[in-house]
């Protein structure tokens, strides 16, 4: 590991290969990293996939995904993966209501049962068969199941949701442990867990003391805020730095919006980061240059119609460094192309993994 104030670089040995980090981890929900190939992801210099335990559980299925071998083998991307547990997707499935009006999610101490925005059919995840899905879908780091909470909520439900958090982290790991630390592929999984506690400073410390002391292989801070507030995502980091172990990767989850978030990350110690706002920006035709207001250039803008400058000049993407003019990209966003939505996220992803 080598040092330069908080900003450190490391490596996460994994039975797919070594994580260099710090690093952004690009999301591949449903098992493909939208509009790209894993050809265009090794270009891109990408050292982990992030999978989506929620969506691959209701397609095509854990079970599906673990005869076909695990995420790697039936995806073609060989090197490591990382899958979330599924309690942020269920807590944003949370604040939803189906047609009728009636809420899509019921909390209890067991876990979590919700309703497939898919096709409405129920599920339940709990600490447990959260650890069985992401073994059987065979990622090399896995993630405790956590009851996140919003913002806004007040200290004695973040309190609460914090508490119910511990106890389902102990749950995780005794199966994990149970199970003796492996995917059902028989390869090594390391488990991560979440520090909880929303906007509230001895909530969060209390969590992370917690989370510290069970001897996960790795922390990640998580909640509503993380990320989408960077102020508050600064603030709570800042609370927690002393007490965070220097030996083990520490995760944002959630962060970040633009290259300037994760070097802001990098330079208080964080060493993984994941987002899906850079792909999905890129299709919204916002592309991440420093010089323009939250790193967006709005390729739609008529003013780029006729530029013939590449998106942004110091940029090392196979679209820029291949010339592909601001006018040119305008034009097939204008018209809604399929090759836009490729470029376009090369390009964005590229920032996000390379930008100093
Ligand atoms: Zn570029």
């Amino acid at each position: 590991m080598k040092q330069e104030g908080l900003e450190r670089e490391g490596e996460i040995i994994t039975p797919h290969g070594k994580v260099r980090t710090p690093v952004f981890m690009p999301v591949g929900t449903r098992g493909s990293v939208k509009a790209l190939s894993w050809e265009d992801m090794r270009d891109l210099g990408t050292e982990i996939v992030l999978g989506n335990t929620y969506h691959l559980h209701l397609k095509p299925g854990e079970d599906l995904v673990a005869e076909m071998g695990g995420l790697q083998k039936w995806t073609g991307w060989q090197g490591p993966m990382l899958t979330d547990s599924g309690g942020f997707q269920v807590w944003s499935l949370g604040q939803w209501r189906d047609k009728r009006g009636r809420k899509m999610v019921e909390i209890d101490e067991d876990g979590v049962r919700f309703k497939s925005h898919l096709d409405g059919s129920w599920h339940k995840f709990t600490p447990e068969v959260a650890v069985e899905i992401q073994r059987k879908l065979g990622a090399d780091i896995i993630m405790i199941f956590d009851q996140c909470t919003g913002d806004e909520v007040s200290w004695q439900e973040a309190k609460l949701a914090m508490e119910r958090t511990h106890r389902w982290a102990k749950r995780a790991k005794d199966y994990w442990e149970a199970k003796r630390r492996l995917s059902t592929q028989g390869r090594y999984q390391a488990l991560f867990g979440i520090i909880q506690g929303g906007k509230y400073e001895d909530l969060r410390k209390e969590s992370a003391k917690f989370m510290i002391e069970m001897g996960f292989d790795g922390i990640a801070i998580g909640g509503e805020s993380i990320g989408y507030n960077m102020e508050r995502t600064k603030e709570i980091i800042g609370w927690l730095r002393e007490l965070l172990p220097r030996d083990k990767p520490l995760y944002t989850m959630g962060v970040g919006s633009n290259p300037g978030d994760i070097k802001v990350m990098r330079e208080l110690g964080v060493d993984m980061m994941d987002c899906v706002a850079p792909t999905r920006q890129a299709r919204n035709g916002a592309l991440f240059h420093p010089s323009y207001p939250k790193w967006r250039l709005n390729i739609g803008k008529q003013e780029f119609a006729r530029d013939e400058r590449v998106i942004y000049e110091n940029c090392g993407c196979a679209v820029c460094r291949a010339g592909y003019s601001r006018a040119y990209l305008h034009h097939l966003y204008r018209v809604g192309e399929l090759s836009y939505y490729r470029y376009a996220s090369i390009h964005n992803l590229w920032m996000m993994i390379n930008w100093r």
